[in-house]
């Protein structure tokens, strides 16, 4: 069998490692054609002295490193230059494991050039979901999410005939499940870094405790599966064996199970349509005994609302929710706002903006950058 070639792009984050050890695991089903690395150029060197990728693309800092290092072989890229590595006509599988919008451009290059892609990144989905489902129905491109909870819903509607009646994502319920809401003023970047489930950067563990992540799977979801808003409900079941669901017409449900690791929707993205060993431990069902659901509280967590909302508004209010809520968590982790301020500058900004409808990229990226600079002027009182 030929072997799969993959261009994981965010190589040194945390779906780039686990996308590795995916590697590691089948090392004659994979070869690595390319890397990309904003900063962490150290790891990025170790991966690429362990890989031998083709292409490498990373930030300024790691270019000049690289001249030096004499590393023979390899055409190295700068970092805002990595569409061109979804690009190449040697890549089938594009991982897209950077946070940020910064993934919105390799996206659509690997969808335009008829790749599979497989996004781990919300960012570009959320701020121009119609526009990617657009170009990868045009190009013959295909996205197989990696997300944990698109995954399952994925494998859930693989193969039906039938749309769902519902589709049920499950929530983890975040951090500050069990934190009375009194309590989230005192809340420190610390505190909230300690997520329960998953193991994340702390950009998504921060909008985990606001629920505003599970609200751009909601966003993500209506694109990814060509859904109503309204057809998408967050169910919070804390112990996140259930990684998501699907409700019929009929009333018949479909569930997608398994442990809490990245390896496995990453591993399935990458496979599809086969399924190999994951080496992983398998689920053990009556050692959990009880599985809970409830459903989220709005009140205490508005920023999930926040996001209903702009998915049902759509146009390029869902990118001004992403730029708002990227700044105010920066400001939250650099402790210049308190927690329940994520959600009061992210509020603001939306309610102030002026929606554009059926926006092209051009109007998408003007409505985020707009975004940013309000939420600037609100967090910095300028
Ligand atoms: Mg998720």
């Amino acid at each position: 069998m030929k072997p799969c070639c993959v261009a994981i792009l965010g190589s040194t984050g945390s779906i780039g490692v686990n996308a590795l050890k995916v590697v590691d695991q089948h090392p004659q089903a994979f070869r690595v054609i390319a890397l990309s690395a904003y900063n962490n150029f150290k790891l990025l060197e170790a991966q690429i002295r362990k890989y031998r990728p083709a292409y490498v693309a990373v930030g300024a800092q790691g270019l000049a490193h690289f001249k030096k290092t004499g590393l023979k072989g390899i055409k190295f890229y700068k970092i805002e230059d990595c569409a061109q590595l979804a690009s190449l006509s040697q890549v089938d599988v594009v991982v897209l494991g950077m946070r940020g919008t910064s993934a919105l451009m390799p996206f659509l290059a690997g969808l335009r050039t008829g790749k599979r892609v497989a996004p781990a990144n919300k960012e570009a989905l959320v701020i121009a979901g119609e526009v990617i489902m657009r170009e990868a129905g045009r190009h013959g491109g295909s996205i197989i999410p990696i997300d944990s909870e698109q995954s399952a819903i994925f494998q859930c509607l693989d193969g039906q005939r039938s749309k769902p009646a519902l589709v049920h994502l499950t929530a983890s319920g975040g951090p500050l499940r069990e934190v009375p809401a009194g309590q989230f003023k005192r809340m420190t970047p610390e505190q909230i870094l300690r997520h329960p489930r998953w193991k994340m950067g702390p950009k998504i563990t921060v909008d985990s405790a606001t629920l505003m992540n599970k609200g751009f799977e909601v966003i993500e979801a209506k694109h990814l599966f060509n859904l109503r808003w309204d057809k998408i409900q967050v169910l919070i079941h804390p112990e996140a064996i259930i990684h998501s669901m699907v409700e019929f017409e009929d009333g018949s449900w479909l569930a997608q199970l398994g442990i809490t690791d990245m390896r496995l929707p990453i591993q399935y993205a990458l496979t599809y349509p086969q399924r190999l060993s994951s080496g992983l431990k398998s689920l053990d069902l009556a050692r959990w005994g009880k599985l809970h659901f409830y459903k989220p509280d709005l009140k205490k967590f508005p920023s999930l609302g926040l996001a209903y909302e702009a998915a049902r508004q759509a146009g390029t209010l869902p990118a001004v929710l992403n730029a708002a809520d990227e700044e105010a968590v920066e400001a939250f982790l650099k402790g210049i706002i308190g927690f329940p301020q994520i959600y009061k500058v992210v509020e603001k900004v939306v309610l102030a903006h002026r929606i554009v409808k059926n926006p092209g990229l051009e109007a998408i990226l003007a409505a985020d950058q707009w975004a940013r600079q309000e939420a600037g002027k609100i967090i910095y009182k300028r």
